[in-house]
Formats: C-alpha cells, structure tokens, sequence
C-alpha cells in the first residue's frame, strides 16, 4: 500500500450531528409544520453528544445507509415524524416517492443553502457538531510516516481544512492529495486524478469509505477498498460489502490489517 485515501464523513469525520440539525432547520423552512418545527427547536439547544443520544437522530442514521445525496434526508426525516422506519431499501424508495419530487428538489437547494450559511454565521456550533473519530485520528498520526495518506470527499475544500486543522491533523495531507467535490462527481474519478498526480499503480492505494456503493465504484480501477465499520452503515452493510469482495474493518482492527 503507497496511498491510504480516505472519504472524509463517516470515515474521519462524525458528521452525522451536522446533517440532522441542518435536515431540520431545511425541512422546518419548507414545511413549518408543528412537530418538525418543535424537534428543531429542541435539537438546536443541544451539545453533538446529546444529539447522539436522541431516539430520532439514531434512527434518521440508521436510515442514512439507504441514501446517497441531501434529499434523502429529508426522506429519512420524514420516516422518523411519522414514527415510521424504513426495514430495507425498496420502502426506502417507497418513502422517497411518496415525498414528492417538487419537494424533494426544493429540499436539495434549500440544504446546501442552510449548511453554508450555518457555516458561515454560527462557525463555532456548526464545527462543535461535527468532532473527529478520536480513535481514527490517532491511527493516522501514528501511521503517516508509513503511507502517503489522502482524502477524497464530497465536501467543500474550505470546510475539510478547518476540521481536519480542528482535528489536529491538518499538517498530514499534501495540498495535492486533498480531493474535494471539484475533483468530480464519483469517488472513481476522485481516485482516477489521485493516481495521475502521484503516479501510483491503482493496485497500490486502499481506498477507506463507509459506503458500500462507493467501494464498487472504484473496485474496476483495482483499487483495494475497506468499508469502514465505524461510519454511518449497520450489519447488513457489512455483509453485502463482504459478499461484494470488499475488506471490512473497525477501529479496533483497522491498523494491524493494512499496516501488520
Ligand atoms: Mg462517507
């Protein structure tokens, strides 16, 4: 292994607060319904490990595995006002239909909208949602002078920059090896530019990312993936990625199986 590359939420990055709080604050916008609006309003006076501990934020998580892009957690939201789960992925499409494209479409803009300007007027609480895996960032420290380590994300340069300095590892990614969403729309073409910038056999990287369908994305480049089991996937995430070929890893076994 040359290049350690690694997705950024769910992988170095417990992101998942951020994501509920500004679901909330997004749908409340574009439907002002009562329960939505009272579940902001309660959540918006909490710490991240108080928002971890609250029966609707883990089950919106349990859901996110089920999903790809911000809409869908508008449609794990809904599932959790309506006291509903989604038992597998076909009544999470269900779910996702039954919300409506118009609102979905709206939701999406709006999203990205309340994240930015969260980030951009409420810096301190926006970054207090969204802490490091502490064991992780440990691991990296210890294993930088081994493996040219990387990130491929589809986040935006600026906030990687100040959560990874946050972190206290920003002096362990090379401008060059920061991938964020410019760098395109598929972990496979992240990837693709990372071995033409270091010149590095795709058999030598191990791409790190706690989505499934991620690690088939770039598994025909031959590229070496690890579902990272601490991120947002459960049980049968794990099972499917095993049965797909893919190496899954916890914090506890993460560094003697890449690094011996
Ligand atoms: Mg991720």
């Amino acid at each position: 292994m040359q290049i350690l590359a690694l997705d950024f939420d769910g992988v170095i990055s417990d992101s998942a607060p951020e994501s509920w709080l500004v679901t909330l604050r997004t749908y409340a916008a574009l439907r002002p319904a009562t329960e939505v609006v009272a579940r902001r309003d309660a959540s918006e006076a909490l710490s991240a490990a108080e928002i971890r501990a609250d029966a609707g934020y883990r089950r919106f998580v349990e859901m996110m595995p089920l999903g790809n892009r911000a809409e869908d957690f508008a449609v794990a939201l809904g599932l959790v006002l309506a006291d509903r789960d989604a038992e597998d992925q076909s009544s999470f499409d269900q779910a996702y239909v039954d919300a409506g494209a118009d609102f979905l479409a709206s939701f999406h803009e709006r999203f990205y909208e309340t994240r930015a300007h969260f980030r951009e007027n409420d810096p301190a609480r926006w970054r207090s949602l969204l802490g490091p895996y502490p064991a992780f960032i440990d691991i990296l420290r210890r294993r930088a002078a081994d493996v040219q380590l990387a990130i491929a994300t589809a986040k935006d340069r600026e906030s990687v920059l100040q959560l990874i300095a946050d972190y206290g590892i920003g002096d362990l990614f090379e401008a060059r090896a920061l991938l964020d969403k410019t760098a395109g729309r598929s972990k496979r073409a992240h990837l693709a530019l990372l071995q033409e910038r270091f010149g590095v056999p795709f058999g030598e990287i191990v791409f790190v990312d706690d989505k499934v369908n991620h690690l088939d994305d770039v598994a025909g480049l031959g590229v070496q993936g690890v579902l990272a089991a601490w991120g947002y996937n459960g049980v049968r995430e794990q099972r499917l990625a095993r049965d797909l070929g893919h190496r899954v890893c916890g914090l506890e076994d993460f560094e003697p199986a890449l690094f011996g």
